[in-house]
């Protein structure tokens, strides 16, 4: 509790607190703790969302949860790739604290204390249904179903208490969904719930629902501004293997001439299915394709076309059934006491600087959606400009819950920003980041840096060694690097020292000893 208190003294004054932070047993005769559904995406960009102002994605349901509560636009990460990023959300901790810095060298730690935990001593009933990936099966929840590693998107099977592999029919999103609405049926009603909706989508390589193949063939997408990126003065970005012009595969991602054969997910089909995918991946896309005879910028340009279109269509199953979810709540009277959250994983770029993938510090992977609906506490079309990171996940539901907040969390409640935005909270002034990912899959160096208001600085080392700078004021896009500029060298040393307070109050003395060693 300490934390949360102290956070809140400091921004409403005790009588505000004993309204919101009250412990769980004084919550329980006061105020009914809320049931809490949690929906963790995989890479889902919030700049396909309706709701970050996108005119093309059809997200009306997350939308809807935007509207009637409060959006996030600067919602950051603590390393943006997947697994960590859900180690993050379970433990409130950095990378370098609860140990999951790689998808591919490490297994998440279970045996550590999670969220979940301290959800399930406050009273709560605790479930994970659909995409985890840590390595490790679940521990401590009184439910879990899960894919295993990354799952398919078509007839998955699910690893289901205590270790069975089943298999189950249909798209991904939709079972999903059917898991999750059929545990909270089936829930001990008198005790209140926290669900973790874990969807695969929109992770590679975006095999939409068949009813959605082609929703967006008629669109043909902007191309972002900064497409053509040539990485001048960035040498990092200059090395990365994530462009769609040379990485993103015809065949594996793009499922041009696709070898369907001996795809995974391919052999999961029905013969139905089978028909329908390939009349349309085969008989219209790859036909399309060779009667362009397209290179060059031209094939660049439609890979990028076609990299969207099949992955907004994997998007709009997944928004379809945050709908379900969303309806299941209002026909079965838990709408007003059931606090809906969606957020993905980390973001992903859509072409910018050429790219797909996430991992690099820049805007388009450090962010994530993030939107939340709280009847009564969250006033609806709330917009929060705050640096809020995804090691605040954690402290924040449990904030919601009534629970205590344990002082090894190194995240912070951000419920008072948006329950009380009025008042002028404390709040950081600099977000932490620490990628470490290297060299596969995508050759992107480890680095660390923060993230303030205006400004990011960057230290790349493990192959490259270098700073980077910028004014995201004048250069939104982070097309130049700063670091050299005279103009700026201020500002350097205020961030550099800045950017050690972090890794001092953080403790990632790995870091500590590259920052010292280094100009
Ligand atoms: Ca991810």
């Amino acid at each position: 509790m300490q934390k949360t208190l102290q956070a809140t003294a400091i921004a409403f004054g005790c009588a505000s607190v004993s309204f919101l932070h009250m412990n769980a047993q004084t919550q329980n005769t006061e105020k009914k703790q809320p049931n809490i559904i949690f929906i963790l995406s995989d890479d889902h960009a919030y700049q396909a969302i309706g709701a970050y102002g996108n005119k093309i994605a059809q997200t009306p349901n997350i939308d809807r949860i935007a509207n009637e509560g409060a959006l996030l636009t600067t919602n950051l990460v603590a390393n943006s790739i997947s697994g960590p990023s859900r180690a993050c959300l379970l433990t409130g901790k950095y990378s370098h604290m609860n140990g999951f810095k790689e998808n591919e060298k490490d297994d998440f730690d279970m045996n550590q204390l999670l969220f979940t935990d301290v959800l399930k001593q406050s009273g709560y009933q605790t479930a994970w249904i659909g995409k985890m990936h840590l390595g490790s099966l679940p521990r401590g929840l009184d439910f879990w179903s899960v894919l295993p590693g990354q799952g398919h998107y078509y007839n998955p099977d699910f690893i289901c208490q205590p270790n069975d592999t089943v298999r189950f029919d249909g798209y991904v999103s939709d079972v999903v969904t059917d898991l999750s609405l059929d545990w909270i049926k089936k829930r001990e009603s008198s005790k209140p719930f926290f669900l973790v909706i874990g969807h695969k989508a929109t992770h590679r390589q975006w095999l939409p629902d068949l009813q959605d193949l082609g929703a967006y063939d008629d669109i043909n997408f902007p191309l972002p501004e900064n497409f053509y990126d040539n990485y001048e003065g960035r040498e990092a970005a200059s090395k990365q293997d994530m462009s769609i012009e040379k990485t993103l595969d015809l065949k594996r991602d793009l499922k041009v001439h696709g070898d369907y054969v001996n795809h995974p997910s391919y052999n999961r089909f029905t013969d139905e299915q089978k028909k329908i995918f390939q009349n349309y991946y085969e008989d219209k896309i790859t036909r399309e394709f060779d009667d362009k005879n397209l290179s060059g910028k031209e094939l660049t340009e439609w890979k990028f076309q076609r990299y969207l279109k099949d992955y907004y269509a994997v998007a709009n199953s997944m928004d379809r059934n945050i709908g379900r979810v969303l309806d299941y709540l209002d026909e079965n009277n838990l709408a007003d006491n059931t606090v809906i959250i969606y957020t993905s994983d980390q973001g992903f770029y859509m072409g910018e600087h050429g790219w797909f993938d996430k991992r690099f510090i820049y805007e388009e992977s450090l962010k994530t959606p993030f939107v939340i609906r709280y009847p009564n506490v969250i006033k609806a079309g709330t917009r929060n400009d705050n640096l809020i990171s995804n090691i605040d996940w954690a402290p924040t539901v449990l904030d919601i819950a009534g629970a205590k907040i344990p002082d090894e969390i190194q995240g912070e409640s951000f419920l008072p920003l948006l329950a009380k935005p009025k008042i002028n909270t404390k709040w950081r002034d600099a977000s932490y980041y620490h990628y470490y990912e290297f060299p596969e899959p995508h050759h992107v160096f480890p680095h660390f840096g923060i993230r303030t208001e205006r400004y990011k600085i960057v230290k790349f080392y493990g192959g490259v060694d270098n700073w980077e700078l910028y004014d995201l004021k004048t250069d939104p896009q982070e097309m130049c690097n700063l670091i050299n500029n005279p103009e700026y060298k201020g500002i350097v040393t205020e961030l550099k020292k800045k950017l050690k307070d972090q890794i001092l109050k953080y403790k990632d003395y790995e870091a500590l000893e590259i920052l010292d060693k280094s100009k």
